[in-house]
């Protein structure tokens, strides 16, 4: 614990927090999503068969998850070098990659990305949700589950000697399973030996935050130090908001770049815009959550690769930044959100 305190642990090794500038905290760049595929509406099978054409382009942003092609992210680990390039030209410094066991991570290839782009990568440590879980992670013991997370960061994952500096995106659905809760208290034990960042996906649901956070303090978290992803999907109530807000965790709005009408997953959410997006994180900086606000694309099919018309993962520095300073939040606050909380949330304790 001695030698990470105070420092980021990225999968070149460890470096200074102020080295990571402007760092999304939840993108994925290589990973695949077949787990989570989902069938096209009736009619549309031919068009899902041969995704990548203009004419289907927007096809392709309604319907993402229902094309097989488009879930497997690491087959363009080309292209993503060139984005990370992209991103680094436009101010980028450093990228969360999010991929935990069950979503395929490939910290090889993170490596690589990592030295031939100058990006910091930080590499995920834990468990997806339940349906990615192996008969193997299923019999384990929150004991076992611990030790192998704590021995991602500290040695090396996948038989690599490359680090995880995160623990996450640690998956949960709603109703959350037994075998989900006892990630989730490994998840907890692993953070108290490590003093290490922590990044949850909640489930659908407007409670299911809270719940984890529940889960997680119980077992003995740092809740200060864990993040609760995809808040633009999951609470819609500013009242309910705030009172998850008090509960002390991060707050990502990290699905910027996604605007689609029915979300397969859960029928009855309707998907923020961005702009929708922008105007949530204004009311948050009002209230006084502007220590705790993180901001990302998660970036994990490759129809949001500018190589396919996508948004890319520059989007934000681009053109969500300048939306926010027309929006009553400053150029200071901006920079809170985008280089000081990732690098106090990264920092290992
Ligand atoms: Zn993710």
């Amino acid at each position: 614990m001695s030698n990470l305190s105070g420092r980021v642990q990225t999968v070149l090794g460890l470096v200074d927090p102020e080295k990571l500038g402007r760092t999304m905290t939840h993108e994925h760049l290589t990973m695949t999503f077949e787990c989570c595929y989902f069938p096209p509406p009736q009619g549309d099978e031919a068009v899902a068969a041969n995704p990548f054409q203009m004419q289907h382009m927007h096809w392709l942003r309604q319907n993402p998850y229902s094309c097989h092609e488009n879930l497997l992210l690491q087959q363009e680990t080309d292209a993503v070098r060139d984005e990370l390039r992209v991103y680094k030209q436009a101010g980028g410094g450093a990228i969360v990659e999010n991929t935990t066991t069950g979503l395929e991570r490939d910290l090889p290839t993170l490596k690589q990305l990592a030295q031939d782009t100058g990006v910091h990568i930080i590499a995920g440590a834990g468990y997806y949700v339940d349906c990615t879980h192996s008969e193997t992670t299923k019999s384990m013991t929150v004991e076992q589950l611990t030790d192998v997370i704590v021995s991602e960061v500290l040695n090396g994952a996948d038989g690599t000697d490359i680090r995880c500096g995160v623990i996450g995106e640690i998956g949960t659905g709603w109703p959350i399973t037994d075998s989900e809760k006892r990630v989730l208290r490994a998840t907890a034990h692993a953070q108290t030996r490590l003093g290490c960042p922590v990044i949850i996906h909640p489930g659908r649901n407007p409670a299911a935050p809270a719940e984890v956070v529940r889960i997680l303090q119980e077992a003995g978290g740092d809740i200060g130090k864990t993040v609760m992803s995809h808040l633009d999907r999951t609470i819609f109530d500013e009242g309910e908001l705030l009172e998850f807000a008090k509960l002390g965790s991060y707050l990502e709005y990290d699905l910027f770049g996604t605007e689609m009408l029915n979300y397969p997953y859960n029928t009855d959410i309707d998907m923020p815009s961005d702009s929708q997006r922008v105007k949530t994180l204004a009311f948050l900086v009002k209230e006084g959550y502007e220590d705790k606000i993180l901001v990302a694309h998660d970036i994990h099919t490759k129809n949001r690769l500018t190589k396919f018309g996508g948004h890319g993962y520059s989007h934000i520095l681009k053109n969500i930044v300048p939306k926010m300073l027309t929006r009553g939040i400053s150029q200071r606050q901006v920079d809170k959100i985008l280089i000081d909380n990732p690098k106090h949330w990264l920092t290992f304790k």
